[in-house]
């Protein structure tokens, strides 16, 4: 398969990840979305209890909108403002559903390289496909890609609590104490 007949690979289902899959369908761009959550949206759902700041209207993507269109969806009231929740399942979700097969979840990728190449073998990297590795229940996989989105976001990897990006002092000593979520006060567990 020549390189341009590869799929672009995006890493995640977030709504990053969702828009650029639904600009490359829109393109004809053969894609393949894996995502390490068990639905779309994963990290949005982390924080399904907060309202947005920002509006429908500024939420829905327009290639997303177009993708979404013919499956009956409507769009909510663009001057209302979603929390958390509601965004996933009423835009994110439906929108990878739209997308179908090529949307994998509980398929975390790993690594990404260049076929045949390595530390040691470097010639004509540029020109060589991307291999992206990933995990998924049944074991390892591999996929051959002609480009790579990364839209796996950062909600796992929070900024410290410190200012100039470094942990404030005593933050690493506390670390098991300090949680970087945003809790649910409503919820009886917390
Ligand atoms: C409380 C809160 C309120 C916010 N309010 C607003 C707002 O009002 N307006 C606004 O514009 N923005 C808001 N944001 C910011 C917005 O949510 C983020 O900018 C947005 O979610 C980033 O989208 P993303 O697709 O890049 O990443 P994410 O939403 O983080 O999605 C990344 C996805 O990639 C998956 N993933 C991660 N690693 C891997 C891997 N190795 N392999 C496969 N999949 C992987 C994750 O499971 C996740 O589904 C808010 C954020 C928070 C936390």
């Amino acid at each position: 398969m020549s390189e341009q007949q590869l799929p672009v690979v995006v890493i995640g289902t977030g709504p990053a990840g969702l828009a650029a899959a639904a600009h490359l369908h829109e393109r004809g761009i053969g894609h393949l979305v894996l995502e390490s959550g068990p639905a779309a949206a994963s990290a949005v759902r982390e924080w399904s209890h907060v309202r947005l700041f920002s509006t429908w209207g500024e939420l829905v993507d327009p290639a997303a909108e177009k993708l979404l269109a013919p499956t009956g969806w409507t769009k909510p009231d663009a001057a209302a403002y979603p929390t958390g929740g509601d965004w996933a399942d009423e835009y994110l979700q439906p929108l990878a559903d739209a997308l179908g097969e090529q949307v994998r979840y509980e398929a975390t990728v790993t690594g990404v390289s260049r076929a045949g190449r390595d530390r040691i073998v470097d010639a004509d990297r540029e020109s060589q496909p991307f291999v992206v590795h990933f995990t998924t229940p049944a074991g390892e996989e591999r996929a051959f890609a002609s480009a790579v989105i990364d839209a796996s976001g950062t909600w796992t990897t929070p900024s410290p609590a410190g200012a100039s990006g470094l942990p404030a002092l005593g933050e690493t000593t506390a670390a098991d104490r300090i949680t970087y979520r945003v809790p649910d006060l409503k919820d009886p567990a917390v």
